[in-house]
This record gives structure tokens, sequence and C-alpha cells, in this order.
């Protein structure tokens, strides 16, 4: 496979509130920086993010 360009980089979100840690993509990741958790609503700062490589 060769690497293509357009791979949506991944991230972990660690809520400090919920303890829930799904990965999210990079919309959904705004969204929530924007509008906090949303599992809780707690509000979240970048720090909760942790990019993902996969593969
Ligand atoms: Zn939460």
């Amino acid at each position: 496979m060769s690497g293509k360009a357009g791979t949506e980089t991944m991230f972990r979100f660690t809520c400090p509130a919920c303890e829930m840690s799904p990965i999210v993509d990079a919309v959904i990741r705004a969204d929530m920086l924007a509008n906090g958790c949303y599992l809780c609503g707690t509000q979240v700062s970048e720090s909760a993010f942790r990019e993902v490589c996969e593969e």
C-alpha cells in the first residue's frame, strides 16, 4: 500500500470527568473543544486529546 494523502488524523480523547476514552477524528475533536465532552458535557481542553498513530 502506498502512502496516500488524506488519511484522517485520529485522536484518543480522555475525558477528565466521565473517564471515557473514545478514539475520535479531527472534526469531533474540534466540536468537543467548542462544546465540551459529547458524553457528559464537561468543558475539555486540547490536553485531553492525544494523537493516535494507526497501523
Ligand atoms: Zn465526559
